[in-house]
């Protein structure tokens, strides 16, 4: 046994305790997704902003999906016309907060989208990703949000579609994820809220500045507004 497995299974390098709603459905993650955020959780990875790059450009392809479906049925944006992303930092919790007003996604898609990796050649692309340490490989592979497990040790993902209630996913990427209902949470109208709690290590991912100059650099090719917030301590 690696150090890595030993710390996974007696939990000791979980700091945040998996403690879903009551009431919440749980799943495991499909092996191949264990693997890779065990990969991302253990990682060496300095660079570790990409995660940023890659939120922000989902944001961006479900804001494009809702675009598109609002070219034949105008309906489709509801009172919810303004399409932009939206990031907020919370000092006092720990949160960054990354918003966008794209197409949302349903129970199923949280499940399927944020649990599984349809695609083959996986275990070739886990495998390579192991041996180089590349965390760039994460995008082009197609599996990029899980890079968020970079630099949080908790995420939640609310999401609400235009076919579906608002649910709420969340994980702390120890091999199980819930999903509920979220009665609780501000309604988002239309879109997806990702919540990510701040790892110890990871404290310059609150930092305003360097929030600024990171969305400046990945917000180059994106055809939507970027606006960023942030708490007054
Ligand atoms: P990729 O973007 O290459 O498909 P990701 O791991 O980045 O891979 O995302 C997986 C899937 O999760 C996306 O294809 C999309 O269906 C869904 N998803 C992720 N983020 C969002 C979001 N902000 N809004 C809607 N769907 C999302
Ligand atoms: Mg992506």
């Amino acid at each position: 046994t690696t150090t890595s497995d030993q710390a996974g299974s007696t939990g000791e390098d979980a700091s945040k305790v998996f403690n879903p709603k009551e009431g919440a459905e749980k799943f495991t993650f499909q092996a191949e997704v264990n693997r890779l955020m065990d990969i991302i959780i253990h990682s060496l990875y300095s660079n570790k902003e990409i995660f940023l790059r890659e939120l922000i450009s989902n944001a961006a392809d479900a804001l494009d999906k809702i675009r598109f479906l609002s070219l034949t049925d105008k309906k489709q944006l509801g009172d919810q016309s303004e399409l932009e992303i939206r990031i907020k930092v919370d000092h006092a919790n720990r949160l960054l907060t990354i918003q966008d007003t794209g197409v949302g996604m349903t129970k199923d898609d949280l499940v399927k989208n944020l649990g599984t990796i349809a695609k083959s050649g996986t275990s070739a692309f886990l495998e390579q990703m192991q041996k180089s340490n590349d965390m760039n490989l994460i995008g082009q592979f197609g599996v990029g949000f899980y890079s968020v497990y970079l630099v949080a040790d908790y995420v939640e993902v609310v999401s609400k579609h235009n076919d579906d209630k608002q649910w709420l996913w969340e994980s702390n990427a120890d091999g199980n994820f819930a999903v509920s209902e979220d009665t609780d949470g501000e309604p988002l109208g239309r879109g997806t809220l990702i919540k990510i709690h701040i790892k110890e290590d990871a404290s310059e991912f609150l930092e305003e500045a360097k929030l600024k100059d990171l969305v400046a650099k990945y917000s180059e090719f994106i055809n939507f507004p970027i606006y960023l917030y942030s708490s007054k301590e």
